[in-house]
């Protein structure tokens, strides 16, 4: 078996983490190491590496995990003030865990263009 990833400890309960959301879709958590008064994890139950996989995903899954990021950000309070959802992708994108995470960030005010 391969070493399991972080978010897959923390999605089987191996590793603490503040979880703020949970149902047979996905896993909503606090990011460790915040970037905004809001910085919340999402990922899918069902293990994928990243971004490029959801290619191949099943669209009902698809689209069921988007949901609930969209509910998860709904349920924070981020609607008024509005938020930013971010999947970083590969080397460029700074992505530096292999499992699909989406990150919920708000509370202030974004910049653009992203670092
Ligand atoms: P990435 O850089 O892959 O897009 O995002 C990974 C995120 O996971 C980072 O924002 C990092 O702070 C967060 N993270 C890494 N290890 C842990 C951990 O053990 N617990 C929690 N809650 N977040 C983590």
């Amino acid at each position: 078996m391969p070493e399991k990833t972080i978010f897959e400890k923390i999605r089987d309960k191996e590793i603490k983490s503040e979880i703020v959301f949970e149902d047979d879709v996905a896993i909503a958590f606090k990011d460790v190491n915040p970037q905004a008064p809001v910085h919340i994890l999402v990922i899918p139950r069902q293990r994928l590496a990243g971004f490029p996989e959801l290619k191949s995903a099943d669209p009902t899954f698809v689209g069921a995990f988007i949901a609930r990021v969209a509910r998860v950000a709904g349920e924070l309070g981020l609607e008024k003030d509005g938020y930013r959802i971010v999947f970083n992708s590969g080397k460029n994108g700074q992505q530096s865990v292999d499992y699909l995470h989406a990150h919920i960030i708000g509370g202030r005010q974004m910049g653009w263009p992203p670092g």
